[in-house]
């Protein structure tokens, strides 16, 4: 069984002191309970901090990942940031599609499916998010709307190189409503038989969407649960590093 995977989306927070002190003390903790021998963990800050938080995770088997990137290499795209740029500043992950820039930045699915490509080109591992909000929810579109986000990179050929798939129903995202354990458990068991299908058994699923201390266990205990993707608990050491202690422990059971 492979390790579960944390990542930890900064969003639009920290300056860059702040974010060489939240990279230096989650560094701290894991290093000193071992935790990276049980997960493996990603940080992803905003474009600017990305250099001082790969310096200060220099050497050590924490990941630095980017929260977007753009759609073509290189050009006249001003105020854009392309993947091997990310590539050749340190990073090894970036996150597409998430629900933030498909909602505020109007990203749709053959954008996405853009950057993906650009990813894999600079060799980078895009963490792909899909999920549906809280009307497609009630009107029970959930199953149509994952499965529509992920056609595009179930029919692309390099579908069997490395990514991630981060299922974040929108309703959870910052609102400090969780999914529920059965709710989590139905949509990963469905993405799974989706991805096992085409190829993709070997994509980790994570979930995110307001994942606490307080709830992680549970969630990283469901089946098919893979890690997790946090934003507003990766902002503070202490809430950061008792999530991944939470999926170093599931993994501990499950293995
Ligand atoms: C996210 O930004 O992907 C996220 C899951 O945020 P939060 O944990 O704050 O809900």
């Amino acid at each position: 069984m492979s390790l579960p995977l944390v990542v930890g989306n900064w969003k639009m927070n920290t300056l860059v002191w702040q974010a060489r002190e939240l990279a230096r003390g989650i560094r701290q903790h894991i290093e000193l309970h071992h935790f990276d021998r049980s997960v493996r963990i990603v940080l992803c800050p905003p474009f600017v901090n990305l250099t001082a938080v790969a310096e200060e995770l220099a050497g050590s088997s924490i990941d630095v990942g980017a929260q977007n990137c753009w759609t073509e290499p290189y050009g006249a795209f001003t105020g854009e940031i392309s993947a091997a740029m990310l590539r050749a500043i340190g990073c090894r992950y970036v996150l597409i599609g998430h629900s933030e820039r498909r909602t505020l930045f109007h990203e749709n699915d053959a954008m996405i499916a853009e950057k993906l490509l650009r990813a894999w080109e600079a060799e980078l591992v895009p963490i792909l998010c899909i999920g549906e909000t809280l009307q497609q929810r009630q009107l029970n579109q959930t199953w149509n709307v994952v499965e529509n986000q992920l056609r595009g990179i179930l029919s692309c050929q390099e579908r069997s190189k490395k990514w991630v798939c981060a299922y974040e129903p929108v309703w959870a995202i910052g609102t400090g409503i969780a999914a529920e354990a059965e709710q989590i458990k139905e949509v990963h068991e469905f993405i799974r038989l989706l991805l096992n299908g085409r190829g993709c058994s070997h994509v980790p699923i994570l979930y995110g969407g307001s994942i606490t201390p307080e709830n992680a266990s549970v969630i990283f205990s469901v089946q098919n649960v893979s890690g997790g993707l946090v934003g507003g608990a990766s902002l503070r050491v202490e809430s950061f590093v008792a999530i991944i202690e939470a999926a170093a422990h599931a993994y501990r059971t499950r293995s």
